[in-house]
């Protein structure tokens, strides 16, 4: 399953930015899901909870973002919000675009506990 390998890398990321801040484990994630990011959202959900299992992030929550596809219009310069089946310009409808945003996936934001270590 793609989406386990992503949600390992995840995990692998999650120990990183933990490691960095010196906290204890992780509360909660934030990942931002692009539209045109390929990943399936609920194969995520359903990968995540077996990633994290007897990691520092075991129990976290997972929060999703979705984002959606953002192109750029060659033509007239407009950004718009088109259908993903049916990618082109709102404002002149030109099929001339540049994808601007839809296409990460990336943590948003981690909430840490504060490390209560005995050393
Ligand atoms: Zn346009």
């Amino acid at each position: 399953m793609h989406e386990l390998s992503l949600a390992q890398a995840l995990v692998e990321q999650l120990e990183q930015i933990r490691a960095k801040e010196h906290a204890g484990a992780v509360v909660s994630v934030t990942v931002n899901i692009g539209a045109l990011s390929g990943v399936d959202r609920g194969a995520f959900e359903f990968a995540f909870p077996i990633a994290v299992d007897g990691t520092v992030a075991a129990g976290a929550t997972l929060v999703i973002v979705e984002s959606p596809v953002v192109v750029t219009c060659e033509e007239c310069g407009q950004p718009s919000q088109p259908a993903l089946d049916d990618i082109h310009c709102a404002a002149c409808g030109s099929r001339k675009v540049r994808i601007t945003d839809g296409r990460d996936f990336l943590i948003q934001s981690v909430e840490l506990q504060e490390r209560e270590g005995n050393h």
